[in-house]
This record gives C-alpha cells, structure tokens and sequence, in this order.
C-alpha cells in the first residue's frame, strides 16, 4: 500500500478515491484526523493510499490527468461557480468544497429568481 496524494480537503481525496474506483484502482482515504504532534492540535489532512502496489504508477497517470483536467472534462464538464459563496470549481466536482453547496443542475444559465 503507497500514498499517492495528500488532498487539501477530504472532500478531494473521496473525490479521488471515487474516481481511481471507476478507473478499476481499489484506493483508500486516510488520516482525516490526524494530529500535529504541536499540541496535538487536530489537522484535517486527508491522503489517498493505493491498495495494489503494482497499480501504483498507473494510478498516478491516472491521477495527473485528472489533477491536470483531462478527465475531469470527460467526467461532468464545465468549470462552475458556487452560487453561494462564488468559489470557482472544476467540472467534476458535484458540490462546493468550500461551503458544502450543491452544483447547480445548469452552470451557464443564471438561477431563476424565487
Ligand atoms: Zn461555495
């Protein structure tokens, strides 16, 4: 089992994790609360560990295409902005990593007003 990529946020190495799945790479998400070791403090750091060593090298093909937006444009498309907090997100991601809002069904159509 190796570490492929510390994520910023756990929503990112699930996202990960999800993506290596349809890929065919069993992958796992680790360590979302670990501690500092300064005053052990918690720290929300998240890392995605591959299970098969030997499929390694090409989960991190795989992961520097999808980092790069290759697939991510395959997966779901446009870069969108979050209605709620004006966050700019890659197409793949189907909610708001900042703020935890839903993408909108269309991007480049303004919400109808209530
Ligand atoms: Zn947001």
């Amino acid at each position: 089992m190796k570490q492929l990529h510390a994520a910023r946020h756990a929503f990112e190495a699930h996202l990960i994790r999800g993506f290596l799945a349809s890929q065919g790479i069993e992958a796992q998400v680790r360590g979302e609360y670990l501690t500092s070791g300064w005053g052990e403090l918690p720290v929300d750091v998240c890392s995605v560990w591959v299970m098969e060593d030997a499929q390694f090298a090409r989960a991190n093909e795989l992961l520097v295409a999808f980092l790069s937006g290759s697939f991510a444009r395959k997966f779901s498309g446009e870069r969108w902005t979050c209605p709620q907090c004006a966050e700019k997100l890659e197409g793949q991601f189907t909610a708001c990593w900042n703020c935890g809002t839903v993408k909108p069904a269309t991007t480049d159509q303004p919400l109808p007003k209530p």
